[in-house]
Protein backbone atom coordinates (compact mmCIF):
# COMPACT_ATOMS: atom_id res chain seq x y z
CA UNK A 1 0.00 0.00 0.00
CA UNK A 2 1.22 3.18 -1.07
CA UNK A 3 0.93 5.04 2.35
CA UNK A 4 2.01 8.92 1.03
CA UNK A 5 -0.88 8.85 -1.24
CA UNK A 6 -3.26 8.42 1.70
CA UNK A 7 -4.74 10.96 3.37
CA UNK A 8 -5.68 10.08 7.26
CA UNK A 9 -7.58 13.06 8.23
CA UNK A 10 -6.63 13.18 11.93
CA UNK A 11 -7.07 16.69 12.69
CA UNK A 12 -10.64 16.93 13.08
CA UNK A 13 -10.04 14.22 15.91
CA UNK A 14 -7.21 16.15 17.59
CA UNK A 15 -10.33 18.57 17.42
CA UNK A 16 -13.36 16.65 19.10
CA UNK A 17 -10.62 15.27 21.66
CA UNK A 18 -9.41 18.65 23.06
CA UNK A 19 -12.93 20.13 22.95
CA UNK A 20 -14.04 17.43 25.41
CA UNK A 21 -11.26 17.48 27.05
CA UNK A 22 -11.29 13.62 26.85
CA UNK A 23 -8.29 12.11 28.47
CA UNK A 24 -8.63 7.79 27.17
CA UNK A 25 -9.32 7.73 23.87
CA UNK A 26 -9.54 4.12 21.96
CA UNK A 27 -7.92 3.83 18.41
CA UNK A 28 -9.51 1.15 16.25
CA UNK A 29 -7.64 1.01 12.80
CA UNK A 30 -8.63 -1.36 9.90
CA UNK A 31 -6.26 -4.38 9.77
CA UNK A 32 -4.40 -3.09 6.53
CA UNK A 33 -3.39 -0.22 8.64
CA UNK A 34 -1.87 -1.91 11.65
CA UNK A 35 1.71 -1.18 11.14
CA UNK A 36 0.67 2.54 10.92
CA UNK A 37 -1.10 2.49 14.12
CA UNK A 38 1.72 3.21 16.50
CA UNK A 39 2.67 6.39 14.60
CA UNK A 40 -1.20 7.67 14.33
CA UNK A 41 -1.44 7.18 18.49
CA UNK A 42 1.92 9.28 18.66
CA UNK A 43 0.06 12.37 16.40
CA UNK A 44 -2.72 12.24 18.46
CA UNK A 45 -1.07 11.96 22.06
CA UNK A 46 1.39 14.54 20.72
CA UNK A 47 -1.35 17.19 19.95
CA UNK A 48 -4.00 16.75 22.37
CA UNK A 49 -3.94 15.76 26.33
CA UNK A 50 -5.48 12.43 25.74
CA UNK A 51 -3.37 9.05 26.39
CA UNK A 52 -4.33 6.45 23.41
CA UNK A 53 -5.32 2.95 23.90
CA UNK A 54 -5.43 1.10 20.51
CA UNK A 55 -8.16 -1.66 19.69
CA UNK A 56 -6.07 -4.23 18.52
CA UNK A 57 -8.23 -7.36 18.05
CA UNK A 58 -9.29 -7.50 14.12
CA UNK A 59 -11.27 -5.00 12.70
CA UNK A 60 -13.05 -5.16 9.24
CA UNK A 61 -15.80 -3.07 9.34
CA UNK A 62 -17.75 -0.69 10.85
CA UNK A 63 -20.20 -3.63 11.97
CA UNK A 64 -17.34 -3.84 14.31
CA UNK A 65 -17.57 -0.59 16.81
CA UNK A 66 -15.45 -0.93 19.76
CA UNK A 67 -18.71 -1.31 22.14
CA UNK A 68 -19.24 -0.90 25.86
CA UNK A 69 -16.34 -3.19 26.99
CA UNK A 70 -14.08 0.17 26.50
CA UNK A 71 -15.94 2.10 28.79
CA UNK A 72 -14.89 -0.21 31.73
CA UNK A 73 -11.69 0.81 30.77
CA UNK A 74 -12.67 4.49 31.10
CA UNK A 75 -12.57 5.02 27.50
CA UNK A 76 -14.36 8.06 26.64
CA UNK A 77 -14.07 8.14 22.61
CA UNK A 78 -13.79 5.86 20.19
CA UNK A 79 -11.80 7.13 17.10
CA UNK A 80 -12.73 4.51 14.17
CA UNK A 81 -10.76 4.96 11.05
CA UNK A 82 -11.24 3.79 7.65
CA UNK A 83 -14.74 3.11 8.07
CA UNK A 84 -18.13 5.26 7.64
CA UNK A 85 -20.67 5.52 10.39
CA UNK A 86 -23.53 2.43 9.86
CA UNK A 87 -27.08 2.09 11.55
CA UNK A 88 -25.89 0.72 14.91
CA UNK A 89 -25.55 2.03 18.29
CA UNK A 90 -21.98 0.95 19.62
CA UNK A 91 -23.06 2.37 23.11
CA UNK A 92 -20.12 4.69 22.56
CA UNK A 93 -19.50 7.96 20.69
CA UNK A 94 -17.32 7.11 18.00
CA UNK A 95 -15.52 9.74 15.83
CA UNK A 96 -15.36 8.14 12.39
CA UNK A 97 -11.38 9.23 10.71
CA UNK A 98 -11.85 9.15 6.93
CA UNK A 99 -9.41 8.23 4.95
CA UNK A 100 -8.85 9.00 1.07
CA UNK A 101 -6.45 7.61 -1.54
CA UNK A 102 -5.85 10.05 -4.36
CA UNK A 103 -5.38 7.20 -7.17
CA UNK A 104 -6.64 8.78 -10.69
CA UNK A 105 -6.73 5.61 -13.11
CA UNK A 106 -6.93 6.43 -17.23
CA UNK A 107 -10.53 4.99 -18.16
CA UNK A 108 -9.39 4.05 -21.49
CA UNK A 109 -8.82 0.23 -20.17
CA UNK A 110 -12.36 -0.22 -18.74
CA UNK A 111 -14.12 1.70 -21.43
CA UNK A 112 -14.29 -1.33 -23.80
CA UNK A 113 -15.72 -3.85 -21.18
CA UNK A 114 -18.37 -1.29 -20.32
CA UNK A 115 -18.98 -1.38 -23.76
CA UNK A 116 -19.35 -5.36 -23.72
CA UNK A 117 -21.33 -5.27 -20.27
CA UNK A 118 -23.75 -2.51 -21.66
CA UNK A 119 -24.96 -4.86 -24.63
CA UNK A 120 -25.17 -7.54 -22.14
CA UNK A 121 -27.42 -5.13 -20.00
CA UNK A 122 -29.72 -4.44 -23.22
CA UNK A 123 -30.24 -8.24 -24.37
CA UNK A 124 -32.11 -8.34 -20.62
CA UNK A 125 -34.19 -5.01 -21.29
CA UNK A 126 -37.78 -5.85 -20.50
CA UNK A 127 -39.95 -5.72 -24.08
CA UNK A 128 -43.79 -5.87 -23.24
CA UNK A 129 -45.27 -5.92 -26.70
CA UNK A 130 -43.34 -8.87 -27.34
CA UNK A 131 -44.67 -12.19 -25.92
CA UNK A 132 -42.00 -14.68 -24.46
CA UNK A 133 -42.21 -18.38 -23.83
CA UNK A 134 -41.17 -19.51 -20.78
CA UNK A 135 -38.42 -21.11 -21.83
CA UNK A 136 -37.51 -17.34 -24.34
CA UNK A 137 -37.70 -15.32 -20.85
CA UNK A 138 -35.57 -17.57 -19.17
CA UNK A 139 -32.80 -17.44 -21.57
CA UNK A 140 -32.85 -13.79 -22.07
CA UNK A 141 -33.12 -12.41 -18.66
CA UNK A 142 -31.36 -14.62 -16.73
CA UNK A 143 -28.51 -12.93 -14.29
CA UNK A 144 -25.28 -14.23 -13.41
CA UNK A 145 -27.09 -15.95 -10.03
CA UNK A 146 -29.69 -18.02 -12.11
CA UNK A 147 -32.72 -15.07 -11.42
CA UNK A 148 -34.98 -14.69 -14.43
CA UNK A 149 -34.86 -10.78 -13.68
CA UNK A 150 -35.62 -8.48 -16.59
CA UNK A 151 -34.00 -4.99 -16.30
CA UNK A 152 -36.06 -1.23 -17.05
CA UNK A 153 -32.43 0.49 -17.66
CA UNK A 154 -29.05 -0.29 -19.22
CA UNK A 155 -27.53 2.65 -16.96
CA UNK A 156 -24.05 2.10 -15.82
CA UNK A 157 -23.83 1.79 -11.78
CA UNK A 158 -20.74 3.54 -10.35
CA UNK A 159 -19.53 2.10 -7.33
CA UNK A 160 -16.16 2.05 -5.15
CA UNK A 161 -14.97 1.63 -1.78
CA UNK A 162 -14.50 3.99 1.03
CA UNK A 163 -11.14 5.80 0.45
CA UNK A 164 -12.32 6.16 -3.27
CA UNK A 165 -15.95 7.54 -3.00
CA UNK A 166 -14.52 10.93 -3.27
CA UNK A 167 -13.07 10.23 -6.74
CA UNK A 168 -16.92 8.77 -8.44
CA UNK A 169 -18.89 12.46 -9.31
CA UNK A 170 -15.46 13.49 -11.14
CA UNK A 171 -15.55 9.46 -12.65
CA UNK A 172 -19.33 9.95 -13.47
CA UNK A 173 -18.42 13.11 -16.04
CA UNK A 174 -15.57 10.97 -17.52
CA UNK A 175 -17.81 8.13 -18.43
CA UNK A 176 -20.92 10.31 -19.39
CA UNK A 177 -18.39 12.11 -21.77
CA UNK A 178 -17.48 8.49 -23.07
CA UNK A 179 -21.05 7.87 -24.03
CA UNK A 180 -22.08 6.06 -20.88
CA UNK A 181 -25.33 6.86 -18.81
CA UNK A 182 -24.21 6.65 -15.48
CA UNK A 183 -25.75 6.60 -11.56
CA UNK A 184 -24.20 7.03 -8.22
CA UNK A 185 -26.67 4.63 -6.80
CA UNK A 186 -27.47 5.84 -2.63
CA UNK A 187 -28.08 2.62 -1.18
CA UNK A 188 -30.22 1.86 2.24
CA UNK A 189 -29.27 3.31 6.25
CA UNK A 190 -26.24 1.28 6.62
CA UNK A 191 -24.40 2.99 3.90
CA UNK A 192 -23.17 6.56 4.25
CA UNK A 193 -22.07 7.53 1.10
CA UNK A 194 -23.84 7.61 -2.20
CA UNK A 195 -21.90 4.84 -4.46
CA UNK A 196 -20.90 3.38 -1.32
CA UNK A 197 -20.91 -0.84 -1.15
CA UNK A 198 -20.21 -2.73 2.10
CA UNK A 199 -18.89 -6.87 1.80
CA UNK A 200 -22.61 -7.51 3.11
CA UNK A 201 -24.49 -4.31 1.59
CA UNK A 202 -24.94 -3.14 -1.94
CA UNK A 203 -28.93 -1.84 -1.20
CA UNK A 204 -28.14 1.04 -4.23
CA UNK A 205 -28.64 -1.63 -6.89
CA UNK A 206 -32.21 -1.07 -9.14
CA UNK A 207 -33.72 -2.54 -12.21
CA UNK A 208 -32.65 0.87 -14.31
CA UNK A 209 -29.15 0.09 -13.54
CA UNK A 210 -27.77 -2.71 -16.09
CA UNK A 211 -24.05 -3.12 -14.90
CA UNK A 212 -21.80 -1.87 -12.78
CA UNK A 213 -18.04 -0.53 -12.48
CA UNK A 214 -15.95 -1.07 -9.19
CA UNK A 215 -13.62 1.72 -8.21
CA UNK A 216 -10.88 -0.22 -5.47
CA UNK A 217 -9.11 -3.35 -5.35
CA UNK A 218 -9.43 -6.98 -4.44
CA UNK A 219 -12.15 -9.16 -5.23
CA UNK A 220 -14.39 -8.82 -1.94
CA UNK A 221 -16.67 -6.29 -3.07
CA UNK A 222 -16.73 -7.87 -6.56
CA UNK A 223 -17.93 -11.11 -5.59
CA UNK A 224 -20.49 -9.63 -3.02
CA UNK A 225 -21.56 -6.83 -5.60
CA UNK A 226 -22.20 -9.60 -8.54
CA UNK A 227 -23.96 -12.38 -6.07
CA UNK A 228 -26.21 -9.91 -5.00
CA UNK A 229 -26.97 -8.18 -7.93
CA UNK A 230 -26.08 -10.66 -10.91
CA UNK A 231 -25.26 -7.80 -12.99
CA UNK A 232 -21.93 -8.09 -15.24
CA UNK A 233 -18.60 -5.92 -13.23
CA UNK A 234 -16.35 -3.89 -14.19
CA UNK A 235 -12.85 -3.25 -12.42
CA UNK A 236 -10.70 -0.29 -12.36
CA UNK A 237 -8.45 -0.33 -9.62
CA UNK A 238 -7.08 3.32 -8.27
CA UNK A 239 -3.90 1.29 -6.90
CA UNK A 240 -2.36 0.32 -9.90
CA UNK A 241 -4.58 1.62 -13.14
CA UNK A 242 -5.48 -1.69 -14.45
CA UNK A 243 -9.22 -2.55 -15.62
CA UNK A 244 -10.72 -6.12 -15.54
CA UNK A 245 -13.66 -7.57 -14.71
CA UNK A 246 -15.70 -10.19 -12.80
CA UNK A 247 -15.85 -13.21 -14.44
CA UNK A 248 -18.78 -15.69 -14.37
CA UNK A 249 -16.87 -18.41 -14.12
CA UNK A 250 -15.56 -17.45 -10.84
CA UNK A 251 -19.00 -16.86 -10.19
CA UNK A 252 -20.23 -19.64 -10.73
CA UNK A 253 -17.62 -21.50 -9.15
CA UNK A 254 -18.97 -20.06 -5.76
CA UNK A 255 -22.64 -20.89 -6.69
CA UNK A 256 -21.23 -24.94 -7.68
CA UNK A 257 -19.53 -24.30 -4.12
CA UNK A 258 -22.78 -22.78 -2.39
CA UNK A 259 -24.73 -25.76 -3.84
CA UNK A 260 -22.65 -28.58 -2.54
CA UNK A 261 -22.83 -27.36 1.01
CA UNK A 262 -26.43 -27.73 0.62
CA UNK A 263 -26.26 -31.11 -0.41
CA UNK A 264 -23.91 -31.90 2.08
CA UNK A 265 -26.83 -30.70 5.19
CA UNK A 266 -29.10 -32.74 3.43
CA UNK A 267 -29.17 -35.06 6.30
CA UNK A 268 -27.64 -32.88 8.82
CA UNK A 269 -29.70 -33.33 12.13
CA UNK A 270 -27.59 -30.51 14.03
CA UNK A 271 -26.78 -27.01 13.77
CA UNK A 272 -24.73 -24.59 15.26
CA UNK A 273 -26.26 -21.21 14.32
CA UNK A 274 -23.71 -18.65 14.59
CA UNK A 275 -24.66 -15.04 16.21
CA UNK A 276 -22.21 -12.24 15.66
CA UNK A 277 -21.77 -10.57 18.75
CA UNK A 278 -20.30 -7.69 17.08
CA UNK A 279 -22.84 -4.53 16.71
CA UNK A 280 -23.28 -4.07 13.36
CA UNK A 281 -23.04 -7.98 12.82
CA UNK A 282 -25.70 -9.31 15.21
CA UNK A 283 -29.24 -10.80 13.82
CA UNK A 284 -30.33 -12.30 16.58
CA UNK A 285 -33.72 -12.88 15.30
CA UNK A 286 -32.73 -13.93 12.42
CA UNK A 287 -31.18 -16.34 14.49
CA UNK A 288 -34.00 -17.73 16.24
CA UNK A 289 -35.76 -17.72 13.13
CA UNK A 290 -33.49 -20.10 11.72
CA UNK A 291 -33.50 -21.93 15.01
CA UNK A 292 -37.64 -22.41 14.72
CA UNK A 293 -37.47 -23.64 11.30
CA UNK A 294 -35.17 -26.37 11.92
CA UNK A 295 -37.55 -27.58 14.79
CA UNK A 296 -40.37 -27.78 12.60
CA UNK A 297 -38.64 -29.86 10.30
CA UNK A 298 -37.80 -32.10 13.41
CA UNK A 299 -34.08 -31.04 13.93
CA UNK A 300 -32.22 -29.39 16.58
CA UNK A 301 -30.30 -26.00 16.42
CA UNK A 302 -27.81 -24.40 19.15
CA UNK A 303 -27.85 -20.84 19.41
CA UNK A 304 -23.48 -20.01 19.61
CA UNK A 305 -22.61 -16.38 19.78
CA UNK A 306 -19.04 -15.21 19.26
CA UNK A 307 -17.60 -11.98 18.87
CA UNK A 308 -14.83 -13.45 16.23
CA UNK A 309 -16.01 -16.64 14.48
CA UNK A 310 -12.74 -18.82 13.17
CA UNK A 311 -12.58 -22.26 13.13
CA UNK A 312 -10.84 -23.80 15.78
CA UNK A 313 -13.85 -21.71 18.00
CA UNK A 314 -16.35 -23.83 16.30
CA UNK A 315 -15.79 -26.87 14.64
CA UNK A 316 -14.77 -29.10 17.64
CA UNK A 317 -19.26 -28.71 18.84
CA UNK A 318 -20.44 -32.52 18.06
CA UNK A 319 -23.00 -31.21 15.79
CA UNK A 320 -23.64 -31.71 12.19
CA UNK A 321 -23.06 -28.41 10.52
CA UNK A 322 -23.49 -24.88 10.81
CA UNK A 323 -25.67 -21.52 9.96
CA UNK A 324 -24.08 -18.18 9.95
CA UNK A 325 -26.21 -15.10 10.92
CA UNK A 326 -22.88 -13.51 11.85
CA UNK A 327 -20.83 -11.24 8.77
CA UNK A 328 -22.43 -12.89 5.64
CA UNK A 329 -18.88 -13.21 4.19
CA UNK A 330 -17.45 -16.07 6.61
CA UNK A 331 -20.13 -18.71 4.99
CA UNK A 332 -19.55 -17.49 0.99
CA UNK A 333 -15.17 -16.68 1.72
CA UNK A 334 -14.43 -18.84 4.17
CA UNK A 335 -16.34 -22.08 4.18
CA UNK A 336 -13.52 -24.31 3.22
CA UNK A 337 -11.49 -23.36 6.04
CA UNK A 338 -13.94 -25.38 8.16
CA UNK A 339 -14.18 -29.16 8.60
CA UNK A 340 -18.31 -28.98 9.04
CA UNK A 341 -20.70 -27.67 6.29
CA UNK A 342 -20.72 -23.83 6.81
CA UNK A 343 -24.51 -21.91 5.31
CA UNK A 344 -26.25 -19.51 4.70
CA UNK A 345 -29.12 -18.50 6.13
CA UNK A 346 -31.02 -18.52 2.54
CA UNK A 347 -29.01 -21.85 1.86
CA UNK A 348 -30.73 -23.68 4.93
CA UNK A 349 -34.06 -22.62 3.42
CA UNK A 350 -32.98 -24.23 0.50
CA UNK A 351 -31.79 -27.12 2.29
CA UNK A 352 -35.02 -27.44 3.75
CA UNK A 353 -37.11 -27.45 0.49
CA UNK A 354 -38.23 -23.93 2.16
CA UNK A 355 -36.81 -21.90 -0.94
CA UNK A 356 -35.72 -23.22 -3.78
CA UNK A 357 -32.47 -22.79 -5.81
CA UNK A 358 -33.81 -22.90 -9.09
CA UNK A 359 -35.50 -19.34 -8.63
CA UNK A 360 -31.53 -17.72 -8.69
CA UNK A 361 -29.40 -17.54 -5.42
CA UNK A 362 -30.15 -15.15 -2.84
CA UNK A 363 -27.36 -12.90 -1.30
CA UNK A 364 -26.92 -12.92 2.42
CA UNK A 365 -27.38 -9.02 2.80
CA UNK A 366 -27.55 -7.13 6.00
CA UNK A 367 -29.81 -4.09 5.45
S1 LIG B 1 -19.08 -7.53 5.15
FE1 LIG B 1 -18.87 -8.32 7.20
S2 LIG B 1 -17.09 -7.22 8.04
FE2 LIG B 1 -17.82 -6.06 6.22
S3 LIG B 1 -19.24 -4.53 7.04
FE3 LIG B 1 -20.44 -6.33 6.45
S4 LIG B 1 -20.66 -7.55 8.34
FE4 LIG B 1 -18.96 -6.09 8.62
Amino acid sequence: MDLERHDFQLDDLVERIKDNDHRLVALQVPEGLKMQALEMMDAIEENSAAKVVLAADPCYGACDLVHDKMRMMGVELVAHMGHSAMNIDSGMPTHFIPVTYDGDPEIDPVVPILARHKAIAEARMSKKEEELTDEEAQERFLDAVGRVAPLSGTRLGLVGSIQHLHLLQEYKERLEKAGFDVEIPIGGARLTFPGQVLGCNYSGDDPTIGHYLFLGSGDFHPIGLVMHTGKPLALLDPYTGEAGEMSLERIERILRQRMGLIFAVDNANSFGILIGEKPGQMRRNLAIRMKRLLETHGKKGYLLALDHVGPDLIDFYPVDAFVNTACPRIAIDDAVKYDKPLITPFELEVALGEKQWENGYQFDEIP
